[in-house]
């Protein structure tokens, strides 16, 4: 049976359903293989992967150490049930409570980041007796959600929550909802309104606010000196569970092993997933501290899943977390993605009209697209389409979300890497100046 490009396309397209799109309309990009930064399809294209597929290939595509970490848990078990001990696991959770600090008890394991969400809300809730869940308009939390609303035994029952979900608007200097001019503006506006929906939704309803630690598919969008603390001080101050979402901001991604680090605050839960093992094996989990873990020392725990703790998850955890700190990839994507990568885009903002925006931090930017800076008109969708195109035509994989171009290597990105990333996109953001700018 010949397999290339053109037969793999064509199986796809009869075969296989995709998220989040209109069937008819997709041409999925072919890929074969992968090594480091590297992809190529099955004619021997190669691309540099500076999207890390979702944000999530930290360590790069097939780490050798992980890939024998994952092989060894093979030859031994390759699957148990949750409700069992064992060493893999012992050892996955071990590691993540090293990361995150001594006011953290256990680790609940996952398949990945949405359900890592979803127990970390039925934590909150239960711990607190209330309900409500405050999240920011610009954040992704995951994609599940009715699945136990559906189930039919009385598994349901403790689950069943009558009220749901609040939002409110996070700090977006670029673009502010405050009328803000400065950061200092934006984060004392941004935490007047959120007290504000706290004092208006009842606070005494509210069991957590849900926040990423640094809002990554909404736009790479830092918040601002002092938020995230003020917003801690609101949790203590209201008696509501801080829920930090580090699925796509952990791990390295901003040059510190949690985002949440930088801002010295300590969380009630961690949510994690995709650079937790780069996504080797699906896993996720949530990151516990004492106070709620000891709420369930004698309580049940009405939550649960076949594949928590798996074992070749928990070995790829191990040996990704292992391989990250022997081959100094948080400092790495701390001092490239702070140094050359982060000169790079802000030279390219200083070529490039076309860019509003360069934010991040690390291994984590978004160049924000407009048509002209002072009405920072958004390119449309058609628009960054070609932007797509010609930077895959060239060999760069993009995260490309709304107008913005997200850059995001994997934590141990080269300096030749960057160099070579930045000169496409330089090449085709030269393009598209000339064909988009009004
Ligand atoms: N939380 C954040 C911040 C994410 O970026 C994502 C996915 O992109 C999720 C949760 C959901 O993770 P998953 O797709 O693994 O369920």
């Amino acid at each position: 049976m010949t397999i290339n490009n053109q037969t793999v396309f064509d199986a796809d397209r009869a075969h296989v359903f995709h998220s989040w799109s209109i069937q008819s309309a997709l041409k999925p990009l072919i890929i074969k293989s992968g090594l480091g930064s590297y992809l190529w399809d099955y004619e021997g294209k190669r691309y540099l992967d500076f999207s890390s597929q979702l944000i999530n290939t930290n360590v790069g595509h097939q780490h050798p150490k992980v890939i024998a970490g994952i092989k060894t848990q093979l030859d031994t078990l390759t699957t148990i049930a949750p409700a069992t001990a064992n060493h893999a696991r012992n050892e996955a959770a071990e590691r993540l409570l090293a990361i995150a600090g001594d006011d953290f008890a256990k680790v609940f394991f996952t398949n990945a980041g949405a359900d890592a969400n979803e127990n970390a809300i039925r934590m909150a809730r239960l711990y607190t007796g209330r309900d409500k869940v405050l999240s920011s308009y610009r954040s992704y939390h995951g994609n599940t959600g009715a699945a136990i609303a559906a189930t039919g035994d009385t598994r349901r029952v403790p689950n069943e929550y009558s009220r749901g979900h609040v939002h409110f608007f996070s700090p977006y200097l670029y673009r502010s909802d405050f009328w803000a001019t400065d950061e200092a503006q934006e984060c004392e506006r941004g935490l007047q309104h959120l007290r504000r929906v706290i004092e208006a939704e009842g606070a005494s309803s509210i069991a957590a606010i849900l926040l990423e630690a640094l809002p990554g598919t909404a736009g790479v969008l830092v918040p601002p000196s002092g938020y995230m603390q003020g917003v801690r001080q609101l949790c203590d101050e209201f008696g509501i569970v801080l829920i930090m979402d580090e699925v796509m901001a952990g791990f390295g991604r901003t040059g510190k092993w949690f985002a949440h680090q930088h801002y010295n605050i300590t969380p009630d839960l961690i949510t994690f997933a995709k650079g937790v093992n780069s996504g080797y094996v699906p896993a996720g989990g949530v990151i516990i501290h004492q106070k709620i873990n000891a709420y369930f020392d004698d309580k049940s725990f009405p939550g649960g899943l076949t594949y928590s703790g798996h074992p070749l998850a928990m070995a790829s955890i191990v040996a990704t977390l292992d391989v990250m700190a022997q081959e100094h990839m948080i400092e790495n994507a701390d001092t490239i993605g702070n140094g050359v990568l982060a000169q790079g885009l802000k030279a390219l903002a200083d070529k490039h009209t076309i860019i509003g925006e360069v934010r991040g931090m690390g291994v984590f930017w978004a160049l924000e697209l407009v048509k002209n800076r002072h009405s920072k008109q958004k390119l449309s969708a058609d628009e960054m389409n070609t932007i797509k195109a010609a930077l895959i035509e060239r060999g760069l994989l993009p995260f490309i979300a709304e107008n913005r171009i997200h850059v995001a290597p994997p934590c141990n990105v080269s300096t030749d890497e960057v160099a070579q990333a930045l000169a496409i996109v330089d090449e085709v953001l030269g393009m598209a100046c000339t064909q988009f700018i009004n």
